[in-house]
């Protein structure tokens, strides 16, 4: 519901070291998922909030580009010890506006840290490459310079890891970074501002604009901004990609998943059931590495059995509840888009053998959807083709493991895919055939740490550089190559 910036507890946009006002009058609330508490409002701010934050960016770029760069990585040793000191709080903070469980918000806390350690190596990372004598005399020496002034654009579902995958390491690499967070959950980035210019960050090095897409719409225009990254579903990825590239800017759009989890018929049930479990339904399954769809080679019923049995023991509840795997979804409307699918799944023939509508409560202000499975889905249907995001699991049965690497290849999404096997060929060929950029072999989310590239592929990611790793420094700084002659 839209209220007036004159109601109570209204977010402020942080733009050159200084907490201010958008000029918007509209804002949005922020419910808790699990409770309907209304948190903050937050303001959808205007081109004019973005011109002004894009200003103060690129003053401060002309300054900050000069700053030596162990000073600049400096910073991020103290940001470091601010957010471990900080570690519970932030917690704490992502349970209450993204409703996910206070361990994997804890578990999250802890990868954007790790963002951290990575941009503090800034004078490491950042070293160019030399050649004595690529001809008589003559020597070539590479250096890297940042881009400007950069924008970023962040979901709902990772509200302190993503933001982190971005501006540590583009400030770090001599940028000003403009970040709009997602509107649905802005609290944890307004904490993670405060904690960097505590950090002794000069103002105007990290700007945050709050908002949707004419503050998006205003970055992807804007002639001062030099690169746009962004984290968020699919077509807006798409949209993002081709309106900043078309004006010369350089993009990394991260998209929606659909990884598929292949089981093969001498993996462990019990380990790997756990595994399959805490994958789909972790965070409600609201992740872009959750499992979305297991392929089960062979007549593996005992396996589907066990899973299902699994899944029926799961604990719903509020995130702050430690017994609790199963979190509310983000928004109500995001459950209805849910069930629209459920419903779309059984008039396609797939069979729901566990309906998790059974456990929705309509009295409760919380958007709970228990845990559903359907069986005998096929590649065709609209469930196993397009991300739900929800905690909905599809099963696709493959006679052998080249049917199973058939519907990974059919997929048009290729973020993740995960085996379950001992069978060292079978690891082996689906290493080699897997269709996805990210892949598993007995891991339940096989995410990439902060020094290897978030590697998404097809319609998972747009552009050519990934976040993080060596893909992240080179996406953050341009090469200047100097040919001299000595003689
Ligand atoms: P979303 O696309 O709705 O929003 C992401 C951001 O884009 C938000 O900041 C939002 O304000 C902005 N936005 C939304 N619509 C826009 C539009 N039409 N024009 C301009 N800006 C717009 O995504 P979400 O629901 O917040 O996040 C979930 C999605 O993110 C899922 O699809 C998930 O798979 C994806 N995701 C992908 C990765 C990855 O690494 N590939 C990681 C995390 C999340």
């Amino acid at each position: 519901m839209s209220i007036t910036k004159s109601q109570t507890n209204v977010l402020k946009n942080y733009i050159n070291g200084q907490w201010v006002e958008s000029n918007t009058d509209e804002t949005l609330e922020v419910p808790n998922p699990a409770t309907g508490e209304i948190l903050a409002h937050v303001p959808i701010s205007t081109k004019e909030d973005v011109d002004f934050a894009v200003k103060s960016a690129k003053t401060t770029f002309e300054k900050w580009k000069n700053v030596p760069v162990p000073k600049r990585a400096r910073i991020f040793f103290k940001y470091h010890t601010l957010l471990s000191e900080n570690h519970e709080e932030l917690a704490r903070l992502i349970v209450l506006e993204n409703g996910k469980a206070f361990k994997e918000a804890y578990g999250e806390v802890q990868r954007g840290i790790e963002c951290v350690e990575f941009a503090a190596g800034a004078p490491t990372l950042m070293m160019g490459e030399t050649l004595s004598g690529i001809a008589e005399g003559i020597d070539s020496e590479m250096f890297r310079y940042p881009l400007g002034v950069v924008g970023g654009v962040t979901p709902f579902n990772f509200p302190m890891m993503v933001p982190l995958w971005m501006f540590p390491l583009a400030i770090a690499c001599g940028n000003t970074f403009v970040l709009k967070p997602s509107e649905r959950t802005p609290l944890l980035a307004n904490k993670l501002v405060e904690l960097f210019s505590e950090a002794g960050a000069p103002g105007g090095t990290l700007n945050l604009v709050h908002g949707a897409h004419d503050v998006v719409n205003g970055l992807l225009d804007h002639k001062d901004v030099k690169a746009i990254s962004f984290v968020g579903s699919q077509p807006v990825a798409k949209y993002i990609y081709e309106r900043a590239a078309s004006q010369g800017k350089r993009v990394q759009a991260l998209a929606g998943a659909k990884n598929h989890h292949i089981v093969m018929p001498d993996g462990n049930i019990e380990k790997v059931v756990q595994q399959i479990i805490s994958s789909t339904y972790g965070s409600a399954g609201q992740r872009c590495m959750a499992c979305s769809a297991v392929v089960v080679v062979g007549d593996n019923d005992e396996f589907v059995k066990a899973l299902n049995e699994k899944a029926g023991q799961l604990n719903m509840g509020n995130g702050l509840d430690d017994e609790v795997l199963l979190t509310p979804m983000i928004r109500r409307e995001n459950r209805e888009k849910t069930l629209g699918y459920i419903r779309t799944g059984v008039e396609e023939g797939a069979s729901l053998i566990r309906d998790g509508r059974n456990e929705m409560d309509e009295t409760k202000k919380g958007n709970f959807l228990g845990p559903t499975i359907f069986d005998h889905v096929t590649p065709e249907m609209t469930i196993a083709k397009e991300e739900i995001f929800a905690p909905v699991l599809s099963l696709l049965r493959a006679k052998d493991l080249d049917e199973g690497l058939e519907f990974i290849r059919k997929s048009r999404f290729g973020n993740g895919a995960t085996i379950y096997t001992k069978d060292a060929k079978a690891i082996r060929q689906f290493r080699e055939e897997a269709d996805a950029g990210m892949l598993g072999v007995n891991v339940g989310v096989p995410a990439t740490m902060a020094f290897f590239p978030f590697s998404g592929w097809k319609d998972s990611f747009y552009g050519d550089l990934h976040v993080n790793g060596r893909d992240g420094v080179n996406f953050y700084t341009r090469k200047k190559m100097i040919t001299s002659r000595h003689d």
